[in-house]
């Protein structure tokens, strides 16, 4: 039988799949959610999932699967979705990520698989079929169930492989290298395992109770987690490997910068980090039932313009600021946190300080952070990565007060594992590994995720986490290195 032509296999009531709107997210009222930390986004009910399902036009050649940088079958999961199959959806996900239920809520699906899905195209568009959203209907829904199915692991092949890290990327890696047979052990230098999805993002993005279950998940396929060990200092990547066949490095990009000016040693000053993981791993925002503080500013700075400052700046609204003003040096169009969350900041409040970048900070006699002395900037000629580099204007110099100011310029690759690794090549911090392997110069260690791209993705750290674990599991068979 000859194969069916494009417009064959189109459904036969395309123009009203294509009149249907984009399901909207229903989410909490902005005013009583930026006074809690409960998840802001509330998911799709059933009747908007089967909607937005209908949305899909079964194209012939899709453009969302190689949108998605892990390759998830997205027609195939969204037409089971419309069949009413939530189950074969699930199984379609699990097929290519291991955290559908993180990566629905935090990917940046509209530069990624929204962004190329042709029912976003064309002027009386829609918008692109919700992929992210249906991601999470599907995976919130397989968990509600608690049955989903054990995953098949091979028999045991002798072999172990350590893990440095678990956030996406090792996590990512271990779950492919248990499911081959291998032994698996995750060493996480914090008390908690997940790595940014537990002590970065904020529990009203991404609910902790769900990272939880995924990690539990690989724990049944016998994958062993040992916290507070940091490897470099508790033992070295050397040491480790008189014990495992090989390693996988994904120790991410926790080292928070700052710009170097005056004041930073203020007390109330923060990195990013710092103040979020306070305030998420460590639950400051239940102190004192729990152990750790953090200042409870009233009028608080935050310095940036990504993810991580958005999640600071609405942190500290929920800790109880009366004012949140994000200051960032170039305009709004250059922003890279998702549009999402800009949006979801600007409906709770942050007032938003665009053009302008911090001189210093002041401080009163006791050492305490009293405000943040600005210049205004003007928008220049495009830099290397094609954005309009901002200029200072001279004798704009103006003041705003704040009592805690929150530094998120951006984070560099955790350095102890390459400073504690002799020939372990690296390049401004980050080590140096094969791109479809994760290769590094030391024969039998991998690295992947954040500790070898800069600060990027949950979903491009998973890609790299899963692309290592098939060349491990190469390396492990054929010993070739
Ligand atoms: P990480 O998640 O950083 O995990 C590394 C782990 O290694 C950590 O647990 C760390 O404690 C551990 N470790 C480090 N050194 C050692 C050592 N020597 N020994 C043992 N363990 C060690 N991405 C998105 O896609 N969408 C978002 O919305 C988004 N929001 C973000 C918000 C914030 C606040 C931050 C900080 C990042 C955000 N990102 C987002 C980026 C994303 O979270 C990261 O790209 C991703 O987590 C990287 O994964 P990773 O596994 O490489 O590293
Ligand atoms: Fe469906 Fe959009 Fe993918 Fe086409 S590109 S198959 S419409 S999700």
């Amino acid at each position: 039988m000859s194969e069916k032509t494009e417009k064959e296999r189109a459904p036969k009531d395309l123009k009203q799949r294509y009149a249907t709107v984009r399901q909207e997210m229903p989410c909490q009222d902005p005013s009583a959610r930026a006074r809690n930390f409960q998840e802001v986004a509330l998911g799709l009910e059933i009747e908007q999932a089967l909607a937005e399902a209908y949305r899909c036009i079964y194209c012939t050649k899709p453009d969302c699967i190689s949108g998605c940088p892990v390759g998830i079958d997205i027609p195939g999961f969204v037409h089971k979705v419309e069949a009413g199959d939530l189950a074969g959806a699930a199984a379609i996900l699990r097929e290519s990520t291991l955290l559908p239920a993180v990566c629905g809520r935090v990917c940046p699906q509209e530069e990624q698989c929204e962004a190329v899905c042709k029912v976003g195209r064309g002027k009386a568009t829609k918008g692109p079929v919700a992929i992210g959203r249906l991601e999470r209907y599907v995976a919130d829904w397989e968990r509600a169930q608690g049955n989903a199915p054990a995953p098949v692991i091979a028999d045991p092949t002798g072999k172990s492989v350590a893990i440095v890290g678990s956030g996406p990327a090792g996590l990512a890696c271990a779950a492919d290298l248990a499911r081959a047979g291998h032994k698996v052990v995750i060493f996480e230098a914090l008390h908690k395992p997940g790595g940014v999805l537990v002590y970065g993002i904020p529990e009203f993005r991404l609910p902790k109770a769900i990272v939880a279950a995924e990690i539990e998940g690989l724990q049944r396929m016998g994958v062993e987690i040992i916290c507070n060990f940091v490897v470099g200092l508790t033992r070295t990547v050397d040491e480790l490997l008189e014990e495992f066949d090989s390693i996988f490095v994904g120790a991410g990009a926790g080292l928070p910068y700052f710009m170097d000016i005056p004041g930073e040693n203020l007390g109330g000053v923060y990195s990013a980090n710092e103040y979020l993981t306070r305030v998420n791993l460590m639950g400051a925002y239940d102190f004192p039932n729990n152990d750790t503080p953090v200042v409870r500013g009233k009028r608080v700075a935050v310095v940036g313009g990504g993810n991580v400052a958005m999640d600071a700046a609405r942190c500290a609204l929920r800790l109880g600021a009366d004012e949140v003003r994000l200051i960032y040096r170039r305009s709004a169009d250059e922003m890279p946190a998702r549009a999402e969350e800009i949006h979801h900041a600007e409906e709770e409040g942050v007032v938003f300080t665009m053009l302008t970048n911090p001189l210093r900070y002041l401080g009163d006699e006791r050492g305490r952070v009293t405000g943040v002395e600005c210049l205004k900037m003007e928008l220049g000629e495009p830099g290397p990565d094609g954005r309009r580099k901002p200029v200072e204007v001279p004798g704009s110099e103006h003041l705003y007060a704040a009592d805690t100011v929150v530094v998120a310029i951006g984070n560099g690759p955790n350095p102890l594992v390459p400073r504690t690794t002799p020939g372990l090549e690296t390049n401004r911090g980050k080590i140096v590994a094969q791109g479809e392997t994760g290769k590094t110069s030391v024969k039998g260690v991998f690295a992947g995720g954040d500790i070898v791209l800069g600060a990027a993705t949950v979903i491009l750290a998973m890609g790299a986490g899963r692309d290592a674990a098939r060349a491990i599991n190469e390396y492990l068979e054929t010993g070739n290195w």
